[in-house]
């Protein structure tokens, strides 16, 4: 009887124990993942039906920072139960959620931008802005900039003017109503706004100025304009860069002459942790890559910018918000290009003569239009997907030929740490890393603006 008293004790304890394991890992994992979760700056989702691809802007004040997540979450899952309901389309559904983000005399702006294809010609677009006063923790609005009792007035008489011309740009309806109305000197019509690299942004929800099918209608007032309206500590602008005094480290490609050559690409940056740690892996290489910034970001991220071009890196364009410019307007697809081109230059003091279309979409019109260099890929590393280093290296390997472009992210740090595994190995292999402009002259292929490029065999 003892005996088997004690056995079944003895059981017990382990099954105790066993139990208290199970329950302590289940623990763990759960904090892992809230955290994982909690502190994911970027998501990409990608299946047959629709992808998504967020940004979330990183906050120093809890609350704002807990505001804005929900808010891109809900308008996310939203996205999500509609887009089920809906028959698949032969292009994807589509949501994207960037941001800008700028700090001008302790005011820190956040511009969420928003944009979602359920189907139809456009894109829906919906913006929402913060401006958060570091000094105090409270959110102010637009009245907080303004210089005095005019202001407003003059602001109002401005944004008339420009939204007449976006809407002749646009060559959309102009209802003289709906604009009077949408700009009139109140406060409430100036709610979504921020400060980009020329001027102030306003942004009017639809039907505020225009028709429900014009959607959402941005304008910015260049600083000259706003002498007056503004307080001066808001007129400066939020770069005062002097790119003046950038030099890109120069190297002697003739070397290279001969060997085995790709042209690592990366797209959807700038970022600052994996930027700056591939940045540093290809100093220790002697590597050169080419990235692919978004307009979106490079103010965010300009130091990460500066320092990739000092390095003798290529910066090309990734345009502004990641649209699929298949299905935007002639006059959306100039502003996704020319405004992206103005950022980078804006902050490096040269425009970038690369192009790389979102999802790898463009037409010869789109072409015309942009008049720069097209460059796809011809190895898809899949990294967003993949997480995971030794997976993305083992990818890359298996794929890298002499004149390839392999393209990858930027804001993983799995991915750039794959990246520069996969370099020391081909490195053994006598490979030679490039910018897409030295692989064309290392290969004496001459650009040719009306092709896509995906390699140089
Ligand atoms: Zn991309």
């Amino acid at each position: 009887m003892m005996n088997r008293k004690y056995k079944l004790t003895k059981m017990g304890k382990i099954l105790f124990i066993g139990l208290v394991t199970i329950i302590c890992i289940i623990t763990i994992l759960a904090i892992y993942f809230f955290m994982k979760k909690e502190t994911a700056t970027n998501i990409i989702i990608n299946n047959e039906k629709y992808s998504i691809k967020i940004d979330y802007p990183v906050v120093e004040n809890k609350k704002l920072s807990k505001e804005i997540r929900n808010y891109i979450d809900t308008q996310k899952n939203e996205f999500i139960k509609e887009v089920k309901e809906l028959e698949t389309l032969e292009t994807k559904y589509d949501f994207i959620s960037s941001f800008s983000q700028t700090t001008m005399d302790n005011i820190t702006s956040i511009h969420i931008k928003i944009f979602s294809f359920i189907g139809g010609n456009h894109y829906m677009r919906e913006d929402i802005s913060y401006h958060l006063n570091t000094n105090s923790n409270e959110i102010v609005d637009l009245s907080y900039f303004l210089d005095n009792e005019t202001s407003l007035t003059r602001l109002s008489k401005l944004a008339k003017y420009y939204v007449n011309k976006y809407l002749e740009a646009n060559k959309s309806q102009i209802e003289d109503f709906l604009i009077d109305e949408g700009t009139s000197v109140n406060l409430s019509n100036y709610q979504i706004f921020s400060f980009n690299d020329t001027g102030l942004e306003i942004v009017f929800p639809p039907y505020q100025v225009a028709s429900w099918a014009d959607g959402e209608i941005s304008i910015t007032i260049s600083y000259s304009e706003l002498e007056g309206i503004l307080k001066p500590a808001f007129l400066k602008g939020i770069n005062v860069i002097d790119h003046d005094s950038l030099t890109p480290k120069k190297r002697n490609i003739d070397e290279f002459k001969g060997s085995k050559l790709i042209a690592f690409t990366f797209d959807d940056g700038p970022s600052n942790g994996p930027t700056n740690r591939l940045l540093d892996g290809l100093n220790e290489l002697d590597a050169r890559v080419t990235f692919f910034v978004l307009g979106s970001r490079v103010n965010t991220y300009q130091n990460s910018l500066k320092r990739a071009y000092e390095m003798g890196n290529q910066i090309g364009s990734h345009t502004y918000n990641h649209l699929n410019l298949l299905k935007l307007s002639d006059y959306n697809v100039y502003k996704e290009i020319r405004d992206t081109n103005r950022a980078v230059k804006n902050i490096i003091g040269v425009e970038p003569t690369l192009l790389r279309p979102p999802y790898g979409n463009i037409n010869d019109d789109i072409k015309k239009e942009a008049n720069m260099d097209v460059i796809l890929w011809d190895v898809d590393t899949l990294d967003w997907k993949l997480k995971n280093r030794y997976k993305i290296k083992d990818e890359i390997l298996k794929h890298a030929h002499d004149g390839a472009i392999v393209l990858l992210h930027d804001i993983y740090m799995e991915s750039v740490e794959g990246a520069l595994l996969a370099m020391w190995e081909l490195k053994e292999e006598g490979y030679n890393f490039v910018t897409i402009d030295e692989m064309a002259k290392l290969k004496e292929s001459s650009l040719d603006k009306s092709k896509t490029i995906h390699n140089f065999k």
